[in-house]
């Protein structure tokens, strides 16, 4: 059946990625050190699946992935919703260089559609001084959705400069500078398939 033809080469796909996963990688040899594995973050994304199609049953959110560090954890969390969703994106730039973010936010992509009046669910990356999110839900605020919230990966906690409320965390980080799982640093390594720390001399050797 065509089931079964599309099998192996599944099969046989994962093999090979598996296979070259065990080689040297060279985007694995600049990690020092896992913080959130791959399977941590597969089980604590469908439970924020389950959540947010309880929380939101009988209506139907409109997911705004923030690019492009969102888009692993959007496209994961998108598959583990049990309700009607649609999704759009937007594209912001801080002004802020490296690893440091300004608050000054630019839009680079707007939305495709209007929000008024819908159930709107942010899906962010991280959370970190606050300024970036509190951009966001200012700006999307004001296009008068029936709801706000925010989904984020990653809470960056110690770190917060303006007080915002996160609706949904998938995990509470300590004050690292974290790649992987669609975080970039200078952008590589989102396709890591968990949340890491870079080795210092990888740091230095790519910054500006
Ligand atoms: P905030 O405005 O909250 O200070 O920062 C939010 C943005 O800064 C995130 O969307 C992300 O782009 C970037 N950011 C903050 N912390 C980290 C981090 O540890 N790793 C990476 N890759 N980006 C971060």
């Amino acid at each position: 059946s065509g089931i079964m033809e599309q099998d192996e080469p599944v099969t046989l796909d994962r093999a090979a990625h598996a296979s070259a996963r065990a080689l040297a990688s060279p985007l694995l040899d600049d990690v020092q050190e896992v913080l959130v594995s791959e399977q941590h973050i597969a089980r604590r994304v469908q439970a924020l699946g389950q959540q947010i199609s309880a929380d939101y049953r009988g209506r139907e959110p409109v997911l705004i992935g923030i690019l492009k560090g969102a888009v692993l954890f959007l496209s994961d969390l998108l598959r583990a919703l049990t309700i009607h969703a649609s999704v759009d994106f937007m594209a912001i730039s801080s002004y802020g260089t490296g690893t440091q973010s300004s608050g000054v936010v630019r839009i680079l992509k707007d939305l495709d559609h209007p929000i008024a009046g819908r159930d709107v669910l942010i899906v962010e990356d991280i959370v970190d001084t606050g300024l970036t999110i509190r951009y966001l839900l200012d700006n999307l605020r004001s296009r008068r959705p029936a709801s706000l919230r925010v989904c984020v990966l990653l809470d960056k906690r110690e770190r917060r400069q303006i007080p915002v409320e996160l609706d949904y965390v998938g995990f509470e980080i300590p004050d690292r500078f974290v790649v992987g799982y669609g975080l970039d640093y200078a952008e590589r390594y989102r396709n890591l398939p968990f949340i890491g720390v870079l080795r210092p001399e990888v740091i230095r050797d790519q910054g500006g």
